[in-house]
């Protein structure tokens, strides 16, 4: 096996050592809450965490698949906690968010994939905090999407957020347990049951893609009629998981960005160190703002 590529200078990253990083530390224990930041291994934690900016990870920490990329562990997960909407809008209300990015784990194993709880977290969300914009990023529901997807657009978050994570034809290896068509579908039926709810997706780059394939996946995207973009560097975990096969230059990703945006996304972060939930409320506010 080769020796793992050394990360280039432009992967750099702040050391998680700040108040405010401790405190948002603190309040996610005191709730039970995981965090996607922790439990991905997501190298902004330090830069987000100072701002008291963190994505909950609802559902519980142990997800029923195993991607490649992934740094969520996998196995049985844990019976679903009845507090947990609750306890993510006290989180909401104390870090004071203005924006809030919630995800979960997949449960295959549930009944309803967990949209119930998404269902929940959005209600407890509007009790509590009703000026706290919301943003859920959603697992494909597998075969149990529309129902799914029917609940949780009920719900009105303000942004549906669900992640193509790479080109098609790496899904065997990268994201197996999912379909490209079924995921980009799914975000397609949001916007058709309410098209007030902005749709976003995401992939990640470095994984072995070629650049056409990304244009086609911009493509399809706008076809499914999503509305914002999110791209980023894909870093490996750990050594077990798959391998970079290339670090995509800052200038690449800023001609992806270019070309993105002339696809007609309505919002488009891409740079080496982006990912799903970065600045995510930043970028919102400042689109609605314009
Ligand atoms: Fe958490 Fe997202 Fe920031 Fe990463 S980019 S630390 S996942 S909020
Ligand atoms: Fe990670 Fe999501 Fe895949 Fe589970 S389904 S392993 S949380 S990427």
């Amino acid at each position: 096996t080769p020796p793992r590529q050394r990360k280039p200078d432009w992967i750099r990253v702040k050391a998680p050592v700040s108040e405010g990083y401790s405190e948002t530390r603190k309040l996610m224990r005191e709730l039970n809450l995981a965090t996607v930041c922790e439990e991905a291994a997501c190298p902004n934690i330090g830069e987000c965490w100072t701002k008291k900016h963190a994505t909950v990870m609802i559902l519980g920490d142990t997800c029923t698949r195993a991607c490649a990329f992934c740094n969520v562990k996998t196995g049985m997960p844990r019976a679903v906690d009845p507090l947990e909407p609750e306890h993510v809008a006290i989180a909401a209300a104390k870090l004071g968010l203005e924006h809030i990015v919630v995800t979960s784990v997949d449960r295959d194993d549930l009944p309803d994939g967990g949209a119930s709880q998404f269902v929940k977290v959005i209600e407890a969300l509007r009790r509590e905090t009703p000026n706290t914009t919301i943003e859920i990023l959603t697992p494909d529901f597998r075969n149990k999407h529309e129902a799914a997807v029917e609940a949780i657009v009920s719900a009105r978050p303000d942004v549906y957020n669900h992640n193509l994570e790479t080109v098609p034809r790496l899904y065997p290896t990268i994201r197996p347990g999912a379909r490209y068509y079924a995921s980009l579908r799914l975000l397609e039926q949001v916007k058709k049951l309410d098209p007030s709810i902005f749709t976003k997706s995401g992939i990640m780059v470095g994984l072995g893609e070629q650049r056409l394939e990304v244009h086609q996946v911009m493509d399809d995207m706008r076809s499914a009629g999503i509305d914002f973009l999110t791209m980023g560097q894909y870093l490996q975990p750990t050594p077990k998981h798959a391998t970079v096969e290339e670090f995509v230059t800052p200038d690449a990703f800023k001609a992806y960005a270019s070309i993105a945006r002339a696809k007609g996304f309505l919002l488009v972060a891409a740079s080496p160190l982006t990912r799903s939930s970065y600045h995510a409320g930043d970028d919102f506010q400042k689109m609605q703002a314009a």
